[in-house]
């Protein structure tokens, strides 16, 4: 976008603020909450129509990346779960701003284009990682999905019991956010026998030169963000909706996360992020499963901030950062946060 307009943005909303300031409870405000920013992918995709995966995973370019983590290191005090649990276990105290910085499901631009802007700022992070996924040469279901979408020939396309139309980039953006959707809200093993028929129907092989736009870390990466500092939490085995899992399923996805995490890093694995994490994809049943798995946090992706005198601790909120958050937004979002609460993807 237009850098010198998006600067005047910024500093008529930090201009509004200093005037706010004066008037009170801002500053005692932040101490008492806890806000949590939610990243997926940091990458440059190019032009959108040519990008073969789903775009709305993109949260940030990496030159915006890096000004929206110089804007987030000067003004807050970012820290970890681990800092958060430990204040909350009276070990330790928090700074004034604490702010939580985080990656949902582990992708590889993490580790390459992420990485390197958060180790020269000194920022600290937290990315929440699909163990099954991790050097796995598939990428992540939803985004396999997205890829069979963008490239299956023009036409009618079946899921359930919805028919798309697929024909310019635009029905078929739909058509990917539209069968996610679906997938979330039916039974796993549903979703997965439909994975397996739309496998049979489209071409749901990924050509290799487009390969390297959607990939997991593999454990060397992710080993090496660790010994960083970065922390590493759980976001399942297979990334599906939990509140679609039977007990078994729920129950393995849970533990088993957590010990493969555990036993590559060596350390305890107590916070996880749900999958998908929208109301409709964790519930009661789930939390309790989450609590008695071990993780004494969990993040939900439901937009708002954790006041700490009444934290959800099994379903944080979290303020998404997405590709067209521009700095003046997410300076409003962390400042004035509560223009935000309510509105959700
Ligand atoms: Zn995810």
């Amino acid at each position: 976008m237009h850098h010198q307009g998006r600067r005047q943005r910024v500093a008529g909303v930090l201009g509004s603020l200093n005037v706010l300031e004066p008037l009170g409870s801002l500053r005692a405000l932040m101490q008492s909450e806890l806000p949590i920013l939610a990243y997926h992918r940091v990458l440059d995709m190019g032009p959108e129509a040519d990008f073969p995966f789903d775009p709305e995973l993109v949260s940030a370019t990496p030159a915006d990346f890096r000004e929206q983590m110089n804007y987030v290191a000067a003004h807050f005090d970012v820290v970890t779960f681990r800092d958060v649990l430990r204040y909350i276990d009276g070990e330790s105290t928090l700074p004034s701003r604490p702010i939580v910085v985080t990656f949902d499901d582990g992708y590889l631009d993490n580790y390459t284009h992420a990485f390197p802007v958060l180790r020269e700022l000194n920022v600290p992070a937290t990315i929440f990682v699909s163990t099954g996924y991790v050097g796995a040469e598939d990428t992540f279901w939803y985004d396999h999905l997205a890829y069979a979408i963008y490239r299956a020939p023009a036409g009618t396309f079946v899921l359930g019991t919805t028919r798309f139309e697929l024909s310019d980039v635009a029905s078929r953006r739909r058509a990917t956010a539209d069968a996610i959707r679906f997938l979330r809200g039916v039974p796993d093993a549903v979703r997965r026998a439909h994975l397996v028929r739309l496998g049979e129907r489209l071409d749901y092989a990924i050509r290799d030169e487009d390969r390297d736009l959607s990939r997991p870390m593999g454990w060397p990466q992710i080993i090496e963000l660790h010994e960083a500092g970065i922390e590493i939490a759980s976001h399942t085995v297979s990334h599906p909706a939990l509140s679609q899992c039977d007990d078994e399923v729920l129950a393995f996805e849970l533990w088993e996360s957590r010990r493969e995490l555990e036993g590559r890093l060596g350390v305890p694995v107590e916070v996880i992020a749900y999958p998908f994490g929208g109301p409709g994809e964790y519930d009661h049943r789930v939390m309790r499963a989450a609590a008695r798995s071990g993780y004494r946090l969990a993040a939900s992706y439901i937009n708002g901030r954790n006041p700490f005198a009444s934290l959800a601790a099994h379903e944080l909120r979290r303020l998404h950062v997405e590709r067209y958050t521009d700095l003046a937004t997410l300076a409003s979002m962390l400042q004035l946060p509560q223009l935000f609460v309510g509105a959700q993807r």
